[in-house]
């Protein structure tokens, strides 16, 4: 308890800090606030406030362990949730490791059911991604234990890149109207604040998701297709190949896929070793013309289903990870930029979207940038804060930096010593 009182002092005292400032989202008085109470571990809802100064007063007293708001505008957001007048919501995504399958998430994060009566005893646990239910006893309350790497970080700013390249190429929105974040933890958010978007309805929203995530897509070319079958000249598809949208991302992604193949790869993928090797013998003639003139059906040794299995893959690589129920529900709490996260101590901290590859999020939104603590830590990998390489330890006493001796004890894996 005393580190967590610690960790408590150090959050009192980055709000009460005279140079402390909230950057107010848009709209800012439609907004309904929410705050997760540090202490009693309480989420307070339904808050409003007139000036980003009287929030700010707030956050001072109340101390919270993480701060949110709304992605929609209401007429009242302080009323209860069928009063509260909807008007209206950015579009978001969330960009999370916690959801997305990386080599990392099996080293580094383990849960454990938190059923009592889970039939596993003492509770079924495991490593990586945690389940939506326990394996055991389909229990969903679950004790984790993560942690945000590097490698985390590069494959949430991966699914982020390509999230923004639909998000412009696509569907048109400019650098002004999307505002990229790191979340504090481990990934991404993205706003688009647009009058577009503002009152697209949950079904739409679920559109723009299926767009981001390839589903239901339609990689071919109908009408080529079926004058093809008319005239029984040919069983292999007719991909639509073009240059916007899902067709260049196609396009662009099968060239580069059979440009970059290695023999090894194609097999893996299910290709038949006789079409491998055609391939790969002849990537750049094979490109020109199947990819580039569209004659599908004019290599040997390359039908139907090797290109099937090249554009489901490529198809799966283009996609974006978003957490897809974030996006689709128009009365989301998100956590609100300039706020500390709870789980680490570190801001979610917005970013000039071109900026998405230069900005490091383990320096750039670094909270705690004075004074050092002694610590017990129990357990941690190696990692690095502002600049500093730190552990890894094992059983470990040391005098860290106040933000990275805030992050262990948030994840459980220090204690402060008196
Ligand atoms: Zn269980
Ligand atoms: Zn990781």
């Amino acid at each position: 308890m005393f580190s967590r009182d610690w960790v408590y002092e150090n959050f009192r005292a980055y709000y009460r800090s005279p140079r402390y400032e909230f950057p107010s989202p848009q709209s800012f008085s439609q907004r309904e606030y929410a705050f997760l109470l540090f202490k009693e571990r309480a989420m307070v809802r339904h808050k409003s406030f007139h000036s980003s100064a009287a929030l700010v007063s707030s956050l001072r007293e109340r101390i919270p362990s993480d701060v949110y708001h709304s992605c929609a505008y209401y007429e009242n957001p302080d009323a209860d949730m069928d009063k509260k007048g909807w008007s209206g919501a950015d579009l978001v995504f969330d960009i999370d490791a916690d959801h997305i399958p990386t080599s990392c998430n099996k080293l580094h994060d383990e849960w454990k059911c938190g059923n009592p009566a889970c039939l596993v005893a003492g509770g079924m646990s495991g490593r990586g991604i945690t389940p939506e239910e326990c394996p055991a006893c389909g229990g969903v309350k679950f004790e984790t234990k993560t942690w945000a790497c590097e490698e985390c970080i590069d494959t949430t700013r991966t699914e982020t890149r390509k999230l923004l390249d639909m998000l412009t190429n696509d569907f048109g929105f400019s650098e002004h109207e999307i505002h990229t974040y790191f979340s504090g933890h481990r990934g991404y958010h993205i706003h688009v604040e647009n009058n577009s978007v503002r009152s697209l309805d949950t079904m739409a929203r679920k559109e723009i998701v299926d767009y981001v995530c390839g589903i239901g897509l339609d990689m071919f070319d109908k009408k080529r297709r079926d004058s093809a079958k008319q005239k029984r000249k040919t069983s292999t598809p007719v991909f639509a190949l073009g240059d916007y949208g899902w067709k260049r991302r196609l396009k662009n992604g099968m060239r580069t896929y059979i440009l970059n193949s290695a023999k090894e790869g194609l097999i893996e993928l299910g290709v038949s070793k006789k079409g491998a090797d055609v391939l790969f013998k002849n990537k750049q003639a094979i490109v020109n013309r199947c990819i580039e003139e569209g004659r599908w059906d004019t290599v040997k040794g390359v039908g139907f289903e090797t290109w099937m299995r090249i554009a489901e893959h490529v198809k799966d690589q283009e996609i974006a990870q978003i957490d897809t129920v974030v996006t689709s529900d128009i009365h989301r709490l998100i956590r609100a930029n300039g706020t500390l996260h709870g789980k680490t101590g570190l801001l979610k901290a917005e970013f000039p979207v071109k900026d998405l590859d230069t900005f490091d999020p383990f320096v750039g939104a670094v909270a705690f940038k004075e004074g050092t603590a002694h610590v017990l830590v129990s357990d941690a990998p190696e990692f690095k804060l502002s600049g500093e390489t730190f552990g890894p330890y094992k059983n470990q006493r040391v005098e860290l930096p106040t933000a990275a001796a805030v992050l262990l004890i948030l994840k459980g894996r220090a204690e402060v010593q008196n």
